[in-house]
């Protein structure tokens, strides 16, 4: 069986180091690889609508924003697939199909659309089409006939519905759609990385964010008013390492080998930290080193950015060329699902 990679991102806003470590970091990995068939990154604008239907201006500006992280970051048009959700009018199509095999109750159990309406504070005023957003996924990834879905942990349920909804049509009409699997990250902060605010989760709707395309200053600014232990006030008390948001952070992103370059008096992450415990470590010292680890990290990826930038029109370009491909791949499908649902009276 072929290996197949779909994911992608919300056009809501930039991508931020939570979007980086959770999924693309790894995204450009895979595609070095190669050891995948085919690999197919969407920017969901389609579902972007659905909690931002007043708002059509906000998701279109960020379609070039996204494309330009993903370029900065290394994904590459030559390996990877770069498309437009709503391109695909097949994907709705689809999901349209698989709503007959999904319940109200159970897209009401779904605890990431649950804690999503919550965040948006939607109440009783839920668009339809965002509470049923699960469905829409899975028609982007079975679409594709995707095997491998590398997301954040907040994914999971998604992935879950997905695989039921695969199961349910293969059952009900024919063996057509792909089970797909989840692929998260291996460092559990990286799943779901924690906002600038301590925030169970860094995300472009609560505003909590790095980004990644964020001015330096911003960047040092954001750290240096970080929370981190509120006990900890002289040089010399002991820390805790308990929901301190810098250390989090440094688990998410530190490398040992930036030590010798940066803070040589430790070897590794471990010595900081016991050094933090036992006390005599100051905070700042400790943000600065996070922000001189962050920044090895963010500046080629900002200097890639400053170029692609010079020349949007390309990058759209490149956008449109991935989206008519995914077309014809999308359209396949859906000739399969609905011979298999039995409404192909005309071809
Ligand atoms: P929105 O607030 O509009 O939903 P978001 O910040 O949650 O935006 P998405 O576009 O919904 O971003 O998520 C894109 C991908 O990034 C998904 O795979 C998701 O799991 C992952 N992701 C998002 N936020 C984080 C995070 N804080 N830590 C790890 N992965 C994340
Ligand atoms: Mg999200």
């Amino acid at each position: 069986m072929k290996k197949i990679i779909l994911t992608g991102d919300r056009p809501t806003g930039r991508l931020h180091v939570g979007h980086y470590v959770g999924s693309l970091r790894r995204r450009v990995e895979l595609q070095n690889s190669g050891e995948y068939d085919e690999i197919h990154i969407m920017i969901a604008d389609a579902q972007a609508l659905t909690d931002n239907a007043d708002n059509p201006e906000k998701v279109k500006a960020n379609i070039s924003e996204v494309a330009l992280d993903y370029l900065s970051c290394g994904l590459d048009p030559e390996k990877t697939n770069l498309l437009v959700q709503s391109y695909i009018s097949e994907l709705t199509e689809l999901t349209f199909y698989y709503s007959n095999l999904v319940t109200v109750s159970r897209l009401q159990r779904n605890p990431t659309v649950k804690s999503e309406i919550q965040m948006r504070g939607f109440h009783s005023s839920i668009p339809v089409g965002f509470f049923t957003y699960p469905i829409s996924q899975a028609a982007d990834i079975t679409a594709f006939k995707a095997t491998t879905v590398p997301v954040g942990e907040d994914q999971l349920p998604m992935l879950e519905q997905a695989r039921e909804i695969v199961r349910s049509f293969n059952s009900t009409y024919e063996e057509v759609l792909v089970e797909p699997q989840a692929l998260l990250p291996e460092n559990r902060i990286c799943s779901r990385l924690p906002g600038t605010d301590g925030k169970a989760k860094m995300s472009k709707s609560l505003g909590n964010c790095i980004y990644l395309s964020d001015d330096p200053e911003d960047i040092r600014k954001k750290i240096m008013s970080m929370f981190t232990d509120p006990n900890h006030i002289r040089v010399e008390d002991p820390g805790s390492l308990e929901g301190n948001m810098v250390f989090i952070y440094l688990d998410a992103f530190c490398r040992d080998e930036l030590f010798a370059e940066y803070l040589p008096e430790y070897q590794n992450l471990q010595e900081m930290k016991d050094h933090y415990t036992r006390g005599g470590l100051g905070d700042v010292k400790v943000k600065k080193f996070l922000y001189n680890v962050l920044m090895e990290e963010l500046s080629p990826i900002q200097a890639r950015r400053k170029e692609l930038e010079k020349d949007v029109p390309a990058v759209m370009e490149i956008l449109r060329e991935g989206s008519i491909a995914a077309k014809e791949i999308a359209a396949k499908t859906l000739d399969e699902v609905k011979h298999a649902m039995r409404i192909d009276y005309f071809v």
